[in-house]
């Protein structure tokens, strides 16, 4: 058996709004996330981890953010982009964990949602789908409040 290990970071800084979009689940917050698709750095994170698995490049790369065509798009795009490229290189996803790191706002309530959201995304059993979180205790960019980051790892083994 091939056993491939991605892992995946991204970050993004909050700005004006009044909801974030977590691993797909809108969660009402006094900020919102800046960036150039809806900013779900959880599932950039888990895209860039499944890219690096394959050893194919990153996020950046097959969506160019120069890409006006890309503007406000779903990350669910870039997610079901690369878990197609795994499929079609003979892999399935074993599992994959993802860490939120923030202070605020507090994931716990809505992990299960997330959860839930990601293997309905990834066509993949709720147990092999772990999202959790951490903050940074106030230090950092992450504990000023600046904005959020997620750290993701995944496991492909072969189909
Ligand atoms: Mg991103």
């Amino acid at each position: 058996m091939d056993i491939r290990v991605g892992n995946g970071f991204d970050v993004h800084a909050f700005g004006p709004g009044d909801h974030v979009v977590l691993c797909g689940v809108k969660i009402p917050h006094s900020q919102g996330l800046l960036g150039h698709s809806d900013a779900d750095v959880a599932m950039h994170a888990v895209t860039d981890a499944l890219y690096g698995a394959l050893a194919s490049g990153d996020i950046g790369q097959h969506f160019p953010p120069s890409d006006p065509q890309w503007k406000g798009a779903a990350s669910e795009i870039f997610l079901r982009h690369a878990v197609r490229m795994s499929e079609s290189q003979g892999f399935r996803i074993s599992n994959l964990d993802c860490t939120l790191i923030c202070e605020f706002p507090k994931i716990g309530p809505h992990a299960a949602a997330m959860r839930t959201e990601m293997a309905r995304l990834m066509d993949l059993d709720v147990t092999r789908v772990s999202v959790k979180a951490t903050t940074s205790e106030r230090l950092g960019f992450t504990g000023r409040g600046e904005g959020i980051a997620c750290i993701a790892t995944v496991c492909l083994v072969t189909a």
